[in-house]
């Protein structure tokens, strides 16, 4: 296993291209060979999913449609959040700092467009490189389980950069550090097994909160979604003013 250290990206990168890519892809996938473990992150991964979909959606300003919207999906994985926006026709642009995982999102899409026939799915366009290297202005910015690689330290300046790369709003998902979390993922730290090959980072979200605050955003809207393995706080935050 690949012991991530102090957020160091080149490991994460590897991490994602190697054994990472495997793992997640598998989680992601819809195949039977998963653990009940595996197979619950995959449940709760996907009531992320659906429930960004439906934030964006439910979107009153933005008149209950993504068609033609421009959506930054950064840190794309396998294309899970990618897929169903490119479906509601918004205008896609998915990156991962994994070349592994950019590619298997081209492959699932081009699966997607194929059993799309008559649809309305927009070709997303794809990019590999790290969330730092990101440029451009989209109507919204979507950074899904990509925090939980960051620590404090370095997720300030990483949420600084995408909310920069907003216009209209930012949706987040991060692991929150709460007493009982950072009380099991210790716990789960005793026990080092070859799935947990990448240093986990939990974070508070008022320290969240504070770092949108430091470049003018505010949280508009808050969930938190749980499975027994699976934790992960989503936020919608929009420009203060
Ligand atoms: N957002 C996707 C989703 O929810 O399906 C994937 C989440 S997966 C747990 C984390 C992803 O973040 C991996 O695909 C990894 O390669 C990517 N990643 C990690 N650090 C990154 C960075 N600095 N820049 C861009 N992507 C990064």
């Amino acid at each position: 296993a690949v012991e991530v250290g102090g957020g160091d990206k080149e490991v994460v990168r590897e991490y994602f291209n190697g054994t990472g890519f495997k793992r997640w892809k598998k989680i992601y996938g819809d195949t039977d060979d998963v653990n009940t473990v595996q197979l619950d992150i995959r449940l709760g991964h996907s009531k992320t999913v659906e429930n960004v979909i439906k934030m964006l959606t439910d979107d009153k300003d933005g008149g209950r449609t993504l068609r033609g919207v421009t959506v930054c999906d950064a840190g794309c994985g396998t294309g899970s959040l990618t897929i169903p926006l490119a479906k509601e026709g918004a205008v896609v642009s998915a990156s991962d700092i994994s070349a592994s995982m950019v590619a298997e999102a081209e492959r699932q899409v081009r699966e997607a467009l194929a059993d799309d026939a008559g649809g309305e799915l927009v070709m997303p366009q794809f990019q590999v490189g790290d969330l730092e290297s990101l440029e451009g202005k989209f109507d919204t910015v979507v950074c899904l389980d990509v925090l939980i690689h960051y620590p404090q330290s370095k997720a300030d300046a990483m949420i600084a950069h995408l909310a920069s790369l907003a216009e209209r709003r930012l949706v987040l998902s991060f692991a929150p550090k709460t007493l009982y979390y950072d009380l099991l993922k210790r716990v789960g730290e005793l026990f080092p097994g070859p799935s947990k090959a990448t240093r986990a980072y939990l974070h508070a979200e008022k320290d969240v909160e504070r770092a949108l605050e430091k470049v003018g955003w505010r949280i508009r809207k808050r969930g938190l979604i749980t499975t027994q393995f699976y934790f992960a706080k989503l936020i919608e935050a929009v420009p203060a003013a």
